[in-house]
Parts: structure tokens; C-alpha cells; sequence
């Protein structure tokens, strides 16, 4: 199935595929765009950790959950240098950097801009999440360099007034549609598992397929479920179902480079390889993913070598 718009029937019936059938399929869309043994490899930094006012609820950088997480001001320039050289010979080929804010302050604004500069530099590409933004921040992003911005929306639009309560899907929707005025690449994905439905899956992956222009980067999280944060306890998601979601957003989205996100350090490598076989080809390596646990570069690196995925690059087909 190659679309140009998507509805819900088209995606319910991919769901109801067969699963060998439908990651045989996803896997076809997948070897057509891509060479099947490449693997994307970012590093994520915090360079401003906790104390987040808004309270999503899988977060445990929000100040409205006990977590444990200790406020930090915004790193210095000079250690995200550090990291992101760091990050550069370990291999990566785009750092990313996070920042635990509704929005970015406009006393801080001028650094966040010179820390784009700099690790622009370096020749990495540079992503940064920020939350909100205004159109001119947004311009004046692109103007220094960034090459990407993420802002997830997370799931359907239903189930956001579940998940997080400080901002509506429409404030989402704004910061997206600025970050493409100013021409920055968007960064757009979610996190399965939270307790919702499928319905709420295929209403995500829909909104997904109605942004303003296609994605080129799609991070799709499997929820880790964080004590102290209102989704501790939720259920782990079927492992069919996510790798489902993945083959889909594969075959909804061929061109996108599919980010298998947080969560990875939960799953058996062999999750990861049906993952990898349903589209997902780039990871985040590192042992933290902002302030989360995440794979270890070692146990990548002996995964990648087992599967005969050895090179830290992604070539263009
Ligand atoms: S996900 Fe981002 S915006 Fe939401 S609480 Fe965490 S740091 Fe803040």
C-alpha cells in the first residue's frame, strides 16, 4: 500500500494484517528507500534537566511529580562541546539536545543560539527540543544552523488530555507548523504504551500523516514507565502490537528515518531486530537518554556486529 493520504480503514486493516504478512510488507517499503543494514546513530544530551512546569505524565523532568530528578541550569557551552565531540568519535552523526522547558526563556535564548553554532562547528547535525516555540525563534534557529526540531505529539488527540494537562494538542500543533515556516526539518513522534487504544494509535499515526510537510524524522518510544510519574504502573504494551506500529509508521511514512527511541533498554535484542525488520532504522546510544536509562554502547554495539550491522552511518539510496 503506497499512499498519498491515509484514513482510518486504510490504517486498521494494515493492524489486522497478518503479522509476518505485514512486516514482510513494511520491510519491502523499508529496502526500497533504504539499505537494510544502515543504522542512524544520534546522541541525546539534557543541557537543562528538571523542573519542567508542565506535567506530562510519563515525564520525570516535570516539577509536578516526585521523581528524584535534580534541577539544573542550562549547561555551559564548553561541556556541550565536550559531549557533543564526545558523541562525534564515538560515531554519532546528529546530537541532539533536550531542554526541560514549557518554552524556551528569552533570557536564555542568545546561549541556546550560540550552543547551536558551536556544535554546528563540528560538522554534526544538530536537533534540538526546546518545547514551544514562537515563529521568530523558530527563524532564528534556522538562521544559526539547526538543522532539526523535535516536538512529539505524543499520541491522538483524545488521548493527550489524558497524558498532559498544561497544554492542549493545538499549542503542539503551532510550535510544529512555526518550526516548518521557518524551514527546519521536523522531528515528530510519540510513545506507545501509555494505556491507550488502538484507536489512539491509528489517530496518532494519522495526525502524523496530516503535518504540514512529510516527516523526516519519526522517534517512536515504547513508554518507560518511571516511578513517581503518573504512568508508573502502566501496562507494558504488547511487544506484536508495538512492532506493528512501527511496520506501519515504515509504510505510511517510506522516506522517514524511523527513530526506535526510548524504551530500547527493556527489550530483548530480538525485540529490537523485529523492530529493525518493521522499519525502525536509527537509535539513540548512549547510557542515558536525558535522564532515562537507555541501551549501553556496548550491548549496541555487540547487537549491531551479531546482525551484521556494523557501520555507524547512513548512506542516501
Ligand atoms: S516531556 Fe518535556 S515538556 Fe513534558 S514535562 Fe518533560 S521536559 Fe517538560
Amino acid at each position: 500500500m503506497n499512499k498519498a493520504s491515509w484514513n482510518k480503514d486504510d490504517l486498521y486493516q494494515l493492524y489486522s494484517t497478518p503479522f509476518i504478512d505485514l512486516i514482510h510488507q513494511a520491510h519491502l517499503v523499508h529496502r526500497a528507500h533504504f539499505n537494510s543494514t544502515d543504522m542512524e546513530i544520534c546522541s541525546l544530551l539534557s543541557i537543562k534537566t528538571g523542573s519542567c512546569p508542565e506535567d506530562c505524565g510519563y515525564c520525570p523532568q516535570s516539577a509536578h511529580f516526585k521523581t528524584g530528578v535534580k534541577k539544573e541550569k542550562l549547561m555551559e557551552l564548553a561541556e556541550v562541546i565536550k559531549q557533543a565531540k564526545r558523541a562525534k568519535d564515538a560515531g554519532a552523526k546528529r546530537f541532539c539536545m533536550g531542554a526541560a522547558w514549557r518554552n524556551p526563556p528569552a533570557q536564555e535564548f542568545s546561549k541556546i543560539l550560540e550552543i547551536v553554532k558551536a556544535v554546528k562547528a563540528l560538522a554534526l547535525e544538530v536537533c534540538m527540543t526546546l518545547g514551544m516555540l514562537t515563529l521568530e525563534q523558530a527563524e532564528q534557529l534556522k538562521k544559526v544552523g539547526l538543522d532539526y526540531y523535535n516536538h512529539n505529539l505524543d499520541t491522538s488527540p483524545n488521548y493527550y488530555k489524558r497524558i498532559i494537562t498544561t497544554r492542549t494538542y493545538e499549542d503542539r500543533l503551532e510550535t510544529i507548523n512555526y518550526v516548518n515556516i521557518a524551514g527546519l526539518n521536523i522531528c515528530c513522534g510519540g510513545i506507545i504504551g501509555m494505556g491507550e487504544s488502538r484507536e489512539d494509535r491509528v489517530n496518532f499515526l494519522l495526525q502524523l500523516s496530516k503535518l504540514p510537510k512529510p516527516l523526516k524524522s519519526i522517534p517512536i518510544n515504547r513508554l518507560i514507565a518511571i516511578k513517581g510519574t503518573p504512568l508508573e504502573k502502566a501496562t507494558i504494551i504488547d511487544n506484536f502490537e508495538f512492532i506493528k506500529t512501527i511496520a506501519c509508521v515504515r509504510i505510511m511514512f517510506p522516506e522517514s528515518i524511523i527513530r526506535l527511541s526510548a524504551g530500547r533498554h527493556e527489550m530483548s535484542d530480538e525485540m529490537q531486530v523485529w523492530c529493525f525488520m518493521a522499519g525502525a532504522n536509527s537509535v539513540f546510544y548512549g547510557d542515558i537518554l536525558l535522564t532515562a536509562k537507555n541501551s549501553t554502547i556496548d550491548r549496541d554495539k555487540r547487537l549491531f556486529k551479531k546482525i551484521g550491522i556494523e557501520a555507524f552511518t547512513m548512506q542516501e539510496k
